[in-house]
């Protein structure tokens, strides 16, 4: 269920379809990996192989931009709702809550997922939280062994795009939560 958009996969699935599937995936032991694709996005990976390759590796693309809406709409494709990073990860935290899962927030300067925590507290009374670790953190063992004692189904990574996909690919395999998403700038939009 994906369309290509200048070589980069798109998942065309509608929100309700990613939160189904994807706490189908949790619950069957499966790992996914989830990356916002943007036009800018598209246009950077037309001159950087790695990361065109980085992109297509994800298990959902989601179409976070009305540019992806336009192009599949002119290519005869079907996506036709926009899904942002950020309401994605408000998605997943929402369906966390319901379902009993917990997510980890990793990344962003100190602080500020300790605040953006809070506000998913706020509106998520039942969110689970299982862990913080900023950014900026260098020792990346101690971040893996942090993550992986807090026991998350769920990491919402945000160093900036591409290195949090970067991140992710490189660590999902030695991690035992299932779910890891890419989510930029979206813990500072939260604590502000
Ligand atoms: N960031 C980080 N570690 C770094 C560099 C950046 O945690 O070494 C964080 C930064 O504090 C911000 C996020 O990554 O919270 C990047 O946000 P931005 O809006 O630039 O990301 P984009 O969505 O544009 O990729």
């Amino acid at each position: 269920m994906k369309e290509k958009f200048l070589g980069v996969d798109v998942s065309n699935y509608t929100y309700d379809q990613l939160k189904k599937n994807i706490m189908t995936d949790i619950n069957e032991h499966r790992k996914s990996f989830i990356v916002a694709i943007n036009p800018e996005k598209i246009l950077q990976a037309q001159k950087d192989a790695d990361l065109l390759h980085l992109l297509n590796t994800a298990t959902y693309q989601i179409p976070d931009g009305v540019g992806i809406l336009i192009a599949s709409r002119m290519t005869g494709g079907t996506i036709r709702e926009r899904v942002t990073g950020i309401d994605m990860l408000l998605a997943l935290c929402e369906q966390a809550s319901l379902h009993g899962k917990s997510v980890f927030l990793y990344g962003a300067k100190p602080g500020v997922a300790e605040k953006a925590s809070h506000r998913l507290k706020e509106m998520y009374p039942d969110l689970k939280i299982a862990g913080i670790i900023d950014g900026y953190e260098k020792d990346q063992d101690h971040i893996k062994d942090t993550i992986n004692q807090a026991k998350p189904d769920i990491v919402f990574v945000a160093l900036g795009s591409p290195r949090q996909e970067y991140w992710i690919v490189d660590h999902m395999e030695e991690m035992d939560a299932k779910v890891f998403q890419g989510v930029g700038g979206s813990f500072d939009v939260l604590s502000g």
